[in-house]
């Protein structure tokens, strides 16, 4: 390809929590390596010398074959042969996978799995490194994201109308079918996500499904570019809290944290939230909007008696404990609640645009793809601090050279 591919800046803004040193390996990797497989060429060995794997004959995948609780280790490496990618399909040499809560669900059985074996994931970062029959758009070596939403049926009403999120025949990545915990996947061509260039891989997984949701729930709950001193509530702070707290701030909202951990409202504070406290106490103003995060009714109540007139809720989580009894008062002054369903290809893109431009901060720690049991674990035990990524030991997607 010739293409230059360079190790990526530094700077780009992301506070890795543990694993640093492995990150900065990753991020020094001469740009050979990265060239020699961009190139998509046919077995070319693994950059890890070492262990001189070769590519794409065999991959190792973490493969989900019976629910388990997430401390028996329910995810097995495997070793076979490279997904085949389909009619309208792309495969992926994968670099980064974040892990989100939603891959604990599924792997634990809370979420049931739609088949099995499944391997899950789906904030899948990666490069084209093959095409199936009548792909358009996408070429070797082009830099691609994965996202919860891995295909719709474009026929039904919600689709016709802009509203692929809510789609009557999607599939999700790592749920219907194989997702990223694994050094190579196939996705359908046309739900695949560009990167934006200068963005490093392992700081762009966690923003492919907390963030894109987080950002949809920003939308949802009104706000927007034109939000400037808009008064906006989050309730939690996890991963996508977190990332929802920066763009609203690039808009000019100002944010109101309510979280139970005192590290967690320092991190607030820290990344520009203008007050932060618990969940007993009540923001010091009347919020025009408010995401709220926690799975838990009484969060969402809370939310809803700090709203202003006309002040919206949008619930940010798939299952919720219920929603308790509350006086008809407290929705009164056309106060309205709404859920947050699924993504857009749309919100992935302008969000990830946004991401990019506003360098946006991302928490992570990294763990090796084979680790993917102990990243489940700390999912589950809550010992994360930001989120978890795995990492295959393909060279990280770098920026390129512009017009490239
Ligand atoms: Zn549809
Ligand atoms: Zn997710």
């Amino acid at each position: 390809m010739g293409r230059a591919v360079r190790p990526r800046a530094s700077g780009t803004g992301y506070r890795g929590q543990r694993h640093a040193a492995k990150r900065a390996k990753l991020a020094d990797l001469p740009a050979r390596h990265s060239a020699a497989w961009t190139a998509g060429a046919e077995g070319c060995s693994s950059i890890d010398g070492a262990r001189a794997r070769r590519y794409p004959s065999r991959v190792r995948t973490m493969v989900l074959r019976q629910p388990a609780p997430a401390a028996d280790s329910p995810l097995v490496l495997e070793d076979g042969p490279a997904p085949e990618p389909g009619a309208g399909e792309i495969r992926l040499r994968v670099t980064a996978c974040a892990v989100c809560r939603t891959d604990l669900q599924i792997c634990e059985g809370d979420l049931v799995p739609r088949r099995l074996p499944i391997v899950p994931g789906h904030q899948v970062v990666g490069l084209v490194d093959a095409m199936g029959d009548g792909v358009a758009g996408w070429a070797p070596g082009d830099r691609v994201g994965l996202t919860w939403l891995a295909g719709t049926d474009g026929v039904c009403r919600f689709c016709l109308s802009g509203r692929e999120n809510l789609c009557e025949g999607a599939t999700f990545t790592g749920w219907d079918r194989d997702g990223g915990y694994a050094e190579a996947v196939t996705a359908r061509a046309d739900v695949a996500v560009r990167l934006p260039d200068g963005y490093p891989d392992l700081a762009a997984a966690p923003l492919l499904c907390g963030g894109v949701i987080g950002y949809r729930a920003l939308r949802v709950a009104g706000i927007g570019p034109d939000s400037a001193g808009a008064r906006l509530g989050l309730y939690g702070f996890g991963a996508s809290a977190r990332l929802a707290l920066q763009v609203a701030r690039a808009w000019g909202a100002e944010a109101y944290v309510t979280t139970r951990g005192t590290s967690e409202r320092d991190r607030a504070l820290e990344l520009g939230a203008v007050w932060a406290g618990g969940y007993h106490d009540r923001p010091p103003v009347r919020l025009d909007a408010a995401v709220t995060f926690a799975p838990a009714g009484a969060v969402v109540a809370a939310a809803v008696r700090a709203l202003d007139r006309g002040g919206v809720v949008a619930i940010n989580a798939i299952h919720l404990d219920g929603l308790p009894a509350m006086p008809y008062e407290d929705l009164w002054w056309e106060r309205s609640i709404r859920s947050v369903a699924n993504v857009t290809r749309q919100d992935a893109s302008e969000f990830l645009a946004l991401a990019a431009r506003i360098g946006i901060v991302t928490d992570i720690e990294t763990h090796p793809l084979e680790a993917a049991n102990e990243a489940l674990a700390r999912v589950a035990t809550g010992a994360l601090s930001g989120t978890a990524v795995l990492t295959t030991g393909a060279s990280p997607g770098t920026p390129r050279a512009s017009g490239g």
